[in-house]
């Protein structure tokens, strides 16, 4: 279709003067219009970075440096800064950052925020009904639009931000940890409100999250990064139900223990490679327990029922298999 996301090959590093952190390593997946994905992984697994690069708003020193964002058919990559600008920012993709609830000016009301996105694009309706509809479409009541963002909860500040990255009407919405520092009743409603968008609206929905529980309430698709590579991706329940990679294993056997808040993933012993120079061959060798000698080449992706698993125990071609 039309709407569909192709990634393939994308690699997005920070170009350090010590050399390049490999944060987004190679990347392949994709996803047509009537899904969603979850991208999950612990801190610094480089899933932050996969957002902004696919919304092409990576800072300085990090950069694209190879691999192609299809969507609709063109190679975003491949666009000028003003192309996509002028098409694709915010009108076929949109996000919300990290934290940009946080961010919201204080000085402005809701209403008057909301306006400036509206008129800076050069909207050409209604702009006070364009702004109640949206406000609307995240569950906020009119009265919203007159009110500044001090006055408003988390939840209400978490709405609006998401009422902002819709307001040109995107294709794709991707929402970085959209419930980090909300409390439990209000992250499953801010969860069900990316839901009903993603059913009710057809937006594609690629949420970014440490929290596996919380991913799988609205993703379609799970994709499993570790140490700036995508290792597995599948399936809701073909991930929850049989994980393939022994780091998603690892993730599944932990649910309990994330949805209570654990920021860091502690239960496998080590911690994840230096992005700086990774070495070669399987990222997670040093922490595996199946760990093989194959296993010091780089495993390419096996193709699953659902998706893919980089690692070596899916080969094929290797008849020891012991999983
Ligand atoms: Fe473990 Fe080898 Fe698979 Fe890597 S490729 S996860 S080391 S079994
Ligand atoms: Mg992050």
């Amino acid at each position: 279709s039309n709407k569909k996301l192709a990634v393939r090959g994308l690699s997005a590093y920070y170009l350090t003067e010590r050399g390049p952190v490999k944060a987004v390593d190679a990347v392949n997946f994709a996803l047509s219009e009537s899904e969603s994905l979850g991208i999950v992984g612990e801190s610094a697994c480089g899933k932050s970075t996969l957002g902004s690069a696919l919304m092409r708003s990576m800072q300085p020193p990090g950069k694209i440096v190879g691999g192609a964002i299809v969507l609709g058919g063109d190679d975003i990559v491949k666009m000028s800064d003003r192309e996509f600008g002028k098409k694709v920012r915010w009108k076929k993709i949109a996000m919300v950052f990290q934290g940009a609830m946080n961010a919201l000016d204080p000085v402005y009301t809701v209403g008057s925020q909301l306006k400036e996105i509206l008129e800076e694009h050069g909207f050409e309706g209604d702009v006070d009904a364009k702004v109640l509809e949206s406000l609307k479409q995240v569950g906020l009541a009119p009265a919203v639009a007159s009110r500044y963002p001090h006055e408003l909860s988390g939840g209400m500040k978490q709405r609006v931000v998401i009422a902002m990255a819709l307001l040109l009407e995107p294709d794709l919405l991707i929402a970085d940890e959209p419930t980090t520092a909300l409390d439990v009743l209000v992250q499953s409603q801010i969860i069900a409100l990316l839901k009903k968008l993603h059913r009710e609206k057809g937006v594609t929905v690629i949420l970014i999250s440490h929290d596996l529980a919380l991913v799988s309430q609205v993703a379609d698709k799970i994709g499993i990064m570790y140490a700036g590579q995508l290792v597995e991706i599948g399936s809701t329940q073909d991930i929850y139900k049989n994980p393939k990679h022994p780091y998603t294993q690892a993730l599944i056997a932990a649910v309990p223990r994330l949805h209570s808040g654990e920021k860091k993933i502690r239960f496998i012993p080590g911690s994840p490679p230096s992005l700086l120079d990774p070495p070669a061959g399987c990222r997670f060798y040093p922490r595996c327990p199946h760990a093989m000698e194959v296993c010091k080449q780089d495993p390419p992706e096996f193709e699953t029922d659902t998706g893919y698993v980089r690692c070596w125990l899916y080969d094929p071609t290797l008849k020891s298999m012991s999983h």
